[in-house]
């Protein structure tokens, strides 16, 4: 067991990686404490790694020197650039893994990291005293300390998994569900919520008529989704479209007595954007199909991701259904589909450096806050990681602007506004949406990144140069992973843009106005007898820092807004 800890962050996958990495590479010597050390980075769902507004978020990540770009770029299978017929705004990278490779590299990555140890071992609760948070207190009784802990067990805490009338204990799939944790939270003063999520059958490819469907192909040449791989050599695999049909509609119809969507066994809610396929047909009944994109899920693996056919209905009935899909008439599942019901903690109980309100130096980041997905929950594991290191050593937490990147829109959304369901993200979400693209984070971000020394020095001239052929025009020697077409194309789009951009800079500016109204972190708002009951249960749960930010608060109107103004202004 290695000495004191300054930081653990408990749990290894997507936003625990990031957060170790962010911790370490601030100086902060990091436990990554996980169930399981074989299970670092294990993509739970469809091994893709980006997709609209989620691309943006990870090229974000990876101009914050995040590790999840590199991770895809080297276990990459398809490569594609999402809306490629659209504007700039709203194109997104995405990157279908081979999730073997994934998590090889991203346990490498973290067992290679300086300054992080991976300790195997289950949290089974915060420690606290009288002298506030000490560390965490394991399974087998024993005790971690450390400065800073950061939660980041996804779907494990309490998950109940389900399929058919059948329901177990589980983390995920074949793996035992994280026992304590949720009381110890509790304990402490936080409220825990339930969520559900699901995922689809894995087919076996062997057993797919590839004949009947359409194939699709990456991007020719493929484009790497990290700003820090300076080229690819892949050879890349299709993935494959095909659509349901009435019989598939008329199978599902026919088991809705037994799914536990319907039969009331699941009580939690799940993600509206990416509904079951029973959901779809329940809430659809006049289409007559509904796309199953297949795609692969590693290069030494016959194993078929069936996009679109999550499903929690029982195994003969997953069977019966997949055999009306043409081309998988003779398809062999490997794994079925299953939905799974976790606890977690309403973000709105988080500042906006994801530390705990409850507990100082306790940080929560990744689907215990109410997100999912492998980008959301890596991009949350960053600011966690790096407020982490920061409290351990005494300083500031880092914030981020809703005008600056999809980060900062994502932690304002959780901690401002909470979740009711569980939280993905989308382009729509963004105010500045022109501004904020995929091809433009390592401009927009990195600054700040070498300035916090969350990149190497080394990188830094040729991001330099970089910088300045897109400003100038000029281009000075060789860019290391830039180059000289990626300058001019960027110049090209800032110029197509320009005039939009300026529109969205003035209602930005105009918005800026409230944002730079600080509110008193102590203020009692009784005092104003203009504020209803509502309002004064959400402020004092927000607690919000700015004006702009309790004007986002749901359930607060203009005029409670106004009353906050006014006493503002008093104060
Ligand atoms: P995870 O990746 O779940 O990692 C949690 C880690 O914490 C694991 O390493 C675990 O071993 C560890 N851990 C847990 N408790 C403890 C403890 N007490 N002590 C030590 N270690 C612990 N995302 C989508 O975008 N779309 C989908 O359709 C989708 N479907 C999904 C379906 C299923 C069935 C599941 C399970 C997930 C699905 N996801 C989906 C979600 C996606 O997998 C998660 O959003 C993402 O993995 C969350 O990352 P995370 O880091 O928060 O947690």
């Amino acid at each position: 067991m290695p000495d004191a800890a300054r930081v653990i962050v408990v749990g290894g996958g997507h936003a625990g990686i990031e957060a170790a990495h962010a911790a370490a590479r601030l100086g902060a010597r990091v436990v990554l404490l996980t169930q399981n050390a074989a299970t670092i980075g294990t993509m739970s769902c469809n091994p893709a790694v980006g997709g609209t507004g989620k691309g943006q978020l990870v090229r974000e990540l990876d101009a914050l020197g995040g590790v999840m770009a590199l991770g895809a770029d080297a276990a990459g299978l398809m490569f594609q650039t999402l809306n490629l017929g659209k504007g700039e705004a709203v194109r997104s990278p995405r990157v279908q893994c081979d999730k073997h490779a994934y998590r090889r590299v991203m346990r490498a990555s973290c067992e290679s990291r300086p300054g992080l140890t991976v300790v195997e071992g289950e949290a089974a609760a915060v420690w606290t005293d009288g002298s506030g948070l000490r560390g965490v207190t394991l399974t087998d009784g024993s005790r971690l300390e450390a400065r800073c802990v950061v939660l980041t067990t996804g779907t494990f805490l309490n998950g109940l998994a389900h399929t058919g009338l059948r329901s177990a204990p589980a983390g995920r799939a074949g793996e035992a569900p994280s026992v304590g944790l949720s009381a110890s939270l509790r304990g402490l003063g936080l409220e825990v919520g339930r969520l559900k999520t699901g995922t689809p059958p894995r087919l076996d490819g062997r057993t797919v008529d590839w004949s009947k469907l359409r194939r699709q192909d990456g991007d020719a040449p493929p484009q790497p989704l990290s700003f820090r791989t300076a080229r690819l050599e892949v050879e890349q695999l299709p993935c494959w479209l095909t659509r349901t049909t009435e019989a598939t509609h008329a199978v599902i119809r026919s088991a809705f007595d037994r799914s536990p969507l319907f039969t009331g066994a699941i009580k939690a809610s799940g993600p509206r954007y990416c509904p079951s396929v029973e959901d779809k047909v329940s809430r659809f009944p006049d289409k007559d199909g509904h796309r199953v994109f297949l795609e692969p899920e590693g290069r030494d693996t016959p194993e078929v991701y069936a996009n679109g056919l999550s499903t929690s209905l029982p195994e003969d009935a997953q069977a019966a259904l997949v055999a009306t899909v043409p081309g998988l008439e003779r398809a062999v599942i490997l794994r079925h589909g299953y939905a799974i019901e976790y606890d977690f903690c309403p973000p709105d109980q988080l500042t906006p450096g994801l530390e705990t309100k409850a507990v100082a130096r306790l940080f929560l980041a990744g689907q215990i806050n109410g997100t999912t997905g492998y980008e959301e929950a890596a991009a949350q594991g960053l600011v966690a990681g790096v407020n982490a290191a920061r409290a351990a050593a005494g300083e500031a937490p880092v914030l981020w602007d809703r005008a600056e990147s999809y980060l900062g829109v994502m932690v304002d959304d959780l901690v401002t506004k909470g979740v009711d369901e569980p939280y993905r993200m989308f382009t729509a979400r963004a105010e500045n949406r022109l501004r904020l693209r995929a091809d433009n984070a390592d401009l927009r971000l990195m600054p700040r990144a070498f300035a916090l020394g969350l990149l190497p020095e080394s990188l830094l001239p040729a991001f330099e140069r970089y910088r300045e052929a897109v400003e100038t025009g000029v281009v000075r020697g060789g860019m290391g992973p830039w180059t000289e077409e990626k300058a001019r194309a960027q110049r090209a789009t800032i110029a197509a843009y320009a005039h939009y951009i300026a529109r969205e800079e003035k209602a930005a500016a105009a918005r800026r106005g409230w944002e730079s109204v600080a509110l008193p972190a102590d203020a009692d708002w009784r005092r104003a007898g203009s504020l209803g009951t509502e309002a004064l249960q959400k402020l004092a749960r927000v607690r919000p820092r700015t004006l702009g930010q309790a004007a986002r608060i749901p359930g607060l109107t203009p005029a409670d807004v106004q009353s906050l103004w006014v006493l503002t202004r008093a104060s």
